[in-house]
């Protein structure tokens, strides 16, 4: 995931090719934070972040020195067969239990910004949360600030998000934050066949238009 965060900044101009060396490391997965905790070492026992059940390919998509791992490849994480499967789960429920779940979740939040500032793609010299001219929505750690923070957040992270989970993990209160931004990958894949950080040839998804786009949402 951060060879994919870097082709993100170099579709986004943050960074120049010339500029960096990438040196790429076959991934096999990390393990999960809990598992680790518990003390269990053996590999029956392991358990991988969420994120690695994800993730494929193991081999980074850019580099420009490979470390290769082929002997410990094939002993890492198993790609879950259908990735999305829990989103699929929680859309089956009712809008009014969607809504109340993110409600419960967001409540908690008390905009401490860790979810922004460990994320690759919060590069913004003044976020949206920081400007007071005008001030976009409530700093207030109450409930419709922090809808508004986390939705807005959310979009802005459209199409870019690589699923590196660390918003979720730097998040002190525990909301899943990656299930949004997992929603949202999955409907910009399946609506556009887009992934993000996938190449860094390909444009990135906001700023681009096919002439042949249904525009099924226009209604
Ligand atoms: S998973 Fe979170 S931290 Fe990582 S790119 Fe996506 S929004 Fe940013
Ligand atoms: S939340 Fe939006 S405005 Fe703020 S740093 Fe991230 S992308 Fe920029
Ligand atoms: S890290 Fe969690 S508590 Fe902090 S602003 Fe982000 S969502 Fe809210």
């Amino acid at each position: 995931c951060d060879v994919r965060s870097i082709i993100v900044l170099l579709q986004e101009n943050q960074l120049k090719r010339d500029d960096i060396f990438i040196i790429g490391v076959e991934c096999s997965g990390v393990i999960a934070e809990h598992t680790l905790a518990s003390g269990k070492e053996s590999p029956g026992e392991l358990d991988f972040d969420e994120k690695c059940k994800a993730c494929r390919p193991s081999t980074p998509r850019l580099y420009d020195y490979l470390v290769s791992q082929k002997d410990q490849k094939d002993k890492g994480v198993l790609p879950e067969e259908n990735p999305y499967q829990d989103i699929r789960k929680f859309e089956a429920k009712s809008i009014e239990e969607r809504f109340k779940f993110w409600q419960e979740e967001f409540s908690r939040c008390i905009r401490c910004y860790a979810c922004r500032q460990i994320c690759p793609m919060c590069y913004c010299p003044r976020c949206v949360a920081d400007q007071t001219m005008p001030t976009w929505f409530s700093r207030a750690p109450d409930l419709e600030g922090n809808l508004a923070w986390n939705v807005i957040r959310a979009f802005h992270l459209a199409g870019r998000c690589i699923d590196c989970g660390e918003c979720e993990r730097a998040c002190p209160v525990g909301i899943p934050l990656r299930e949004v931004n997992k929603k949202i990958e999955k409907d910009i894949k399946e609506l556009f066949d887009y992934e993000a950080g996938a190449g860094v040839d390909q444009k990135p998804l906001l700023s681009c238009f096919d002439q042949n786009d249904p525009e099924d949402f226009i209604r």
